[in-house]
């Protein structure tokens, strides 16, 4: 029978967003729930298990964990940080970026100090602009408060802010291949050409400049000890809880009702879903035409094709460092590719699953994949809770694009198939239909430098309990999201309270 729940904030979806706010706002004595549409919390955090061993869909490596850097900040607060079971890659290069055309392999180094040296001595003529790159990436991450756990309202207004990555980039040197190292470990952040935003870049390569650290059995983790957090203060996470609609009457969201038509009332609502998909949720007069168009009009980042290896026991030695691949000089082709240059790239991530491991466990190899390669299975949805089979062309197309992604591995990697045991792929349509975005895009909306203010999103909405939070706000990825969570909840609890909290529990 349908029941009505009472709260103080009501959560809609467990994206790491969703789950980060629940904990903040529990750990300051709120009763909150969040409502999660799937079997598993987390959302782009969820693992599965395949041959008794875990994969990550969504997280493979993270900056900013050592001791006093900001995620170790944000997470000591929350109380989870000693609890993740984690391991720091390697620091002579937790990312190595090859191309195509040439045996060479180039590394980027852990501490700015390693990461100058070694990029120098792979570009001894370039030495002016990797002293620039570095001194910029710094200066820039350094001007947005929240990011470096700081409440202060004034950012340090500099001409960099509004540059464009890839614009900064070329300005910065003529040298291609440095140009496309700088860039080599972009798919964690899909950039586009002429739009992203040199900050997306800088506070994503800053981070893990300063560190970067890889989870050992799976990155859902973060959401499992988050979980603990907001259980332990009283909160609740209702999982195969989809949000059908959100009421609002009086200028403020009364209920959220899921699809078996429970009601969940609360003072404050946040929505961890895709912007868009939320303003679908409720009809309310508040949220004009002009801005639903608006967000339905927002360019979403490319999504993405990914093999999941189970290798063979003792097979495959197990490397600190990520791999990225660029069949073409340049790294911003995004989505602009043919049948015939795909795959263009590639980033492959090795994992184990106990630490300094001598033998990888599994390795996923991700790389940009449109939409509309998928168009023709759009009307199949699959998901554990709701199987649905799309089909053998499908199980074809997958297995096509799988082997021609391994034709190009063992390009690199000669005879790489000898390690697999068995592989799974995923597409578009997977991450569509786990994390209910409309087009399975990577990382939310594509921010584009020359069109701030369009491609921004506040955590605010035109209704005064309806807020935003997750990758669509200020920035995607584990760091960004967990600074927009504390974004979205100094709308409710005093910024500077917050923040000062935060640096109070790190003063040891
Ligand atoms: C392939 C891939 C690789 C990545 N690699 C990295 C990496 O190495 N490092 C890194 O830092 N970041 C990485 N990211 C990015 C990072 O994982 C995401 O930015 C982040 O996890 C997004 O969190 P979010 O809060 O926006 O929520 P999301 O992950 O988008 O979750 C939203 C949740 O809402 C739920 N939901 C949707 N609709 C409803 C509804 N109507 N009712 C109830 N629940 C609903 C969904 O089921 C989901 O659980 C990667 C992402 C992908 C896809």
């Amino acid at each position: 029978m349908a029941r009505t729940h009472t709260y103080d904030t009501v959560i809609i979806g467990s994206g790491l967003g969703g789950l980060v706010c629940g904990a903040v706002l529990s750990k300051e004595g709120q009763r909150v729930c969040i409502l999660e549409k799937n079997e598993q919390i987390g959302g782009n955090l969820q693992t599965f298990k395949r041959d008794g061993k875990t994969f990550d869909t969504g997280v493979h490596y993270v900056g900013g964990l050592d001791k006093g850097q900001n995620l170790y900040k944000y997470f000591n607060y929350l109380g989870i940080v000693d609890r993740l079971h984690m391991e720091r890659l390697d620091e002579n290069g937790f990312d190595i970026v090859a191309f195509k055309d040439s045996e060479r392999t180039y590394k980027l180094g852990m501490g700015y100090d390693r990461f100058k040296e070694i990029l120098l001595s792979d570009f001894p003529f370039e030495e002016a602009a990797i002293n620039k790159y570095c001194a910029d990436m710094q200066k820039l991450s350094k001007s947005y408060p929240m990011y470096y756990v700081s409440a202060a309202e004034q950012y340090d207004s500099n001409e960099l802010m509004s540059m464009g990555a890839e614009e900064y980039l070329t300005a910065l040197t003529d040298n291609k291949k440095l140009r496309t190292v700088l860039a080599g470990n972009m798919f964690v952040y899909a950039g586009v050409a002429g739009k992203t935003p040199l900050y997306v870049h800088a506070l994503i390569e800053d981070s893990y400049i300063e560190s970067a650290y890889r989870f050992i059995d799976g990155g859902d983790q973060i959401a499992q000890q988050l979980s603990r957090v907001i259980k332990n203060n009283g909160g609740d996470i209702l999982r195969k809880h989809e949000v059908a609609t959100l009421v609002e009457e009086g200028g403020k969201v009364v209920y959220a009702e899921d699809a078996e038509g429970n009601r969940f009332s609360a003072d404050n609502f946040i929505s961890n879903i895709h912007p868009a998909q939320t303003m679908k949720l409720t009809d309310s007069k508040l949220i004009r035409g002009a801005y639903r168009s608006r967000l339905n009009g927002l360019e979403n980042s490319v999504s993405v094709f990914a093999i999941y290896i189970s290798l063979k026991e003792h097979s495959l030695l197990y490397d600190k460092s990520n791999f990225n691949y660029f069949a073409e000089p340049d790294a911003w082709v995004g989505g602009n590719y043919t049948e015939d240059t795909w795959p263009y790239m590639y980033a492959m991530y090795p994992a184990a699953m106990q630490a300094d491991s001598k033998y990888a466990d599994t390795i996923s190899i991700m790389c940009f994949m449109r939409y509309d390669e998928v168009q023709t299975w759009a009307d199949t949805h699959n998901t554990t809770l709701k199987k649905n089979e799309r089909g053998e062309t499908y199980t074809q197309f997958k297995k096509r694009k799988a082997e021609k992604l391994l034709d190009v591995v063992e390009e690199k990697f000669p005879d790489f198939r000898r390690h697999i045991e068995s592989y799974y792929t995923a597409t578009p349509l997977t991450f569509r239909d786990y994390i209910g975005s409309d087009d399975g895009t990577l990382y939310g909306i594509v921010k584009d430098h020359k069109d701030m203010a369009r491609t921004y999103i506040s955590p605010r909405t035109k209704i005064a309990n309806l807020y935003l939070t997750g990758q669509n706000i200020n920035i995607h990825g584990v760091l960004g999201v967990t600074v927009s969570a504390f974004l979205t909840c100094s709308m409710m609890i005093d910024k500077k309270t917050l923040i000062d909290k935060v640096n109070d529990a790190n003063k040891n």
